[in-house]
């Protein structure tokens, strides 16, 4: 028999989202503004101009505007692979015998398999309307480049990837299909910037990092015309264009009546998660709403739970404007066998602010449990998790499970953010029990903080 509530809600194409929700705009205390690392003054969009697009700037600076138009470009690339389901997971309920109900917003279905795509789109977007004719960025995992590589063949525009070389080696099935969308790969560091060949001198052999694929895109973008740097995740115009998820979301709800007692999303940089969560967080501080929000993050890089709320850079290289966020030290490097996503440093500034003022929850989990709830899932469910969001699924069921204690029928809503077939290394990991938790002890995070600025902000 048919479910009263189907397993799968879409919205019709009439019924998806025509703006973004800027989530800023309906906060009564604001995040602190980003500095400019020399003068220490709130950074300008001219100041931002010469490495990022324009309208990414502007966005970035705007905390004002709540309802922001998704362009009709935008629209028509959203609508090649959106909206994505929301799903409710009837099998896991019944799996776990909780009396809670559980949903989740699947963004994994597109080549790419994650949500990164909703912020490729718009970036390359607004570069091809400001005539640009190159882009550039970094990728880590590769999720993020292979977003960028899918939108800039939509619009027609170049792109070059610096991809961590030990990632480029770990996983070179990322880099075919960046490079057969048509950008081009470049191993960082590599001998192609200034930057990466500093490092190469005094490290040949080095495996690369984050930090330095950055500043290698940022050195490149500055140095070539009609040439901008993009970024996937940790801004605020990237939360502005990932509450798409959270709109589609909230429409689908509706559309049965439904209002979610606790939203869980993971947290590398926040993006998926601000996105998500956007226009709840909304209804919840004009008082129309008692949503919980819980953000889960790994317990090997614990910058919501452990981190200091202080101004840092957002690279190694220490390149970037200043921004007041939930921070390890940009010097922070989370350990080697950590293998399941979510290694970056920092925080976006806007999810680090309702950290800070109580209207969000933080969780860190370790990775072997990560993944038992990720597995958990699949066998009921039918989908393979990406490790970044088995985070989610984790406390959901943790959740879960607590309504069964209570007998409480609480509706629970998480973000699936992506599927796990270029992880799968990490599986065999798990499944031939090597992988292990480390979690950082207080010594290691003391040298992490050393390396936050110390300006008269943060004192
Ligand atoms: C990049 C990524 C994340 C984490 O990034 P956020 O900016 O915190 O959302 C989570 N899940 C997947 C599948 C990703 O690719």
């Amino acid at each position: 028999m048919a479910h009263k509530i189907p397993t799968r809600i879409y919205l019709s194409e009439e019924e998806m989202p025509k703006y973004w929700y800027n989530l800023r705009a309906v906060m009564k205390d604001k995040p602190d503004p980003i500095l400019h690392p020399g003068t220490l003054k709130p950074v300008t969009a001219a100041d931002m101009e010469p490495v990022f697009c324009k309208e990414a700037v502007r966005q970035e600076l705007d905390d004002t505007t709540k309802l922001v138009p998704i362009p009709d470009g935008i629209q028509d690339f959203y609508r090649a692979y959106r909206p994505s389901a929301l799903i409710r997971a009837y099998y896991l309920e019944k799996d776990l015998g909780t009396p809670a109900e559980i949903y989740y917003k699947f963004e994994g279905t597109n080549t790419s398999g994650s949500h990164k795509l909703n912020s490729a789109g718009p970036q390359a977007y607004y570069a091809k309307e400001e005539g640009l004719e190159y882009l550039t960025t970094e990728t880590g995992a590769g999720q993020w480049g292979t977003a960028m590589a899918m939108a800039c063949a939509f619009y027609g525009l170049d792109l070059t990837v610096y991809m961590v070389k030990v990632s480029s080696q770990q996983k070179p099935y990322r880099k075919a299909v960046m490079e057969t969308y048509g950008a081009k790969v470049i191993p960082s560091p590599s001998d192609t910037t200034d930057a990466g060949r500093k490092i190469l001198e005094g490290d040949p052999d080095t495996s690369g990092s984050l930090g330095c694929a950055i500043s290698e895109a940022v050195e490149t973008a500055v140095k070539t015309d009609k040439c901008r740097y993009v970024l996937g995740s940790v801004l605020n115009h990237v939360l502005l264009h990932q509450s798409v998820i959270g709109l589609e979301a909230k429409a689908a709800l509706d559309k049965y009546g439904i209002s979610p007692d606790i939203i869980i999303g993971c947290a590398g940089g926040g993006s998926n998660l601000g996105g998500l969560i956007a226009p709840f967080m909304g209804d919840k501080i004009a008082g129309a709403s008692k949503t919980r929000f819980i953000a889960v993050e790994p317990a090997s890089c614990p910058s919501f739970t452990r981190g200091r709320y202080a101004y840092d850079f957002g690279d190694t290289g220490k390149m970037t404007p200043l921004v007041r966020m939930q921070t390890l030290g940009n010097g922070f490097i989370p350990s080697a066998n950590h293998a399941g996503g979510l290694r970056y440093h920092g925080m976006n500034s806007v999810l680090s602010k309702l950290y800070r003022d109580g209207l969000l929850e933080a969780r860190a989990e370790i990775q072997t449990e990560v993944f038992d709830a990720a597995v958990k899932f699949m066998k009921v469910e039918g989908i393979l998790p990406a490790p970044e969001s088995s985070h989610a699924i984790k406390v959901a069921i943790d959740e879960a499970l607590e309504c069964k204690k209570t007998g409480e029928k609480k509706v629970i809503l998480f973000g699936l953010t992506g599927t796990g077939y270029f992880d799968l290394s990490a599986y065999m990991s798990y499944n031939e029990k090597t992988l292990t938790d480390k979690v950082p002890t207080d010594e290691d995070l003391e040298k992490g903080f050393a390396s936050i600025p110390d300006i008269p902000q943060n004192r």
